[in-house]
């Protein structure tokens, strides 16, 4: 298990995919399609393809909007850590 790639997402995610749920559910369908598949078993941020690495910096841009848009949802949840 790894953690979700969202900003401060406490959400634990399995090592294949890249986001929780939720936050995997808010990327458009053909960007979440570039990141399914161009995603190789196994594969670390360094080993990772070019399409992998281009469609993960999008995702990261829409996150960050989305982040813009509504800050509070992107603060780290609970005040304990
Ligand atoms: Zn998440």
């Amino acid at each position: 298990m790894k953690s979700c790639a969202y900003p401060y997402c406490p959400n634990r995610v399995s090592l294949d995919v890249l986001a929780c749920r939720e936050h995997w559910l808010q990327l458009p369908l053909a960007l979440r399609l570039r990141v399914m598949n161009s995603w190789r078993p196994g594969q670390t941020l360094t080993t990772a393809s070019p399409e992998y690495l281009d469609a993960f910096q999008d995702v990261m841009a829409v996150w960050f909007e989305a982040c813009e848009a509504e800050p509070a949802a992107c603060e780290p949840k609970g005040k304990s850590r």
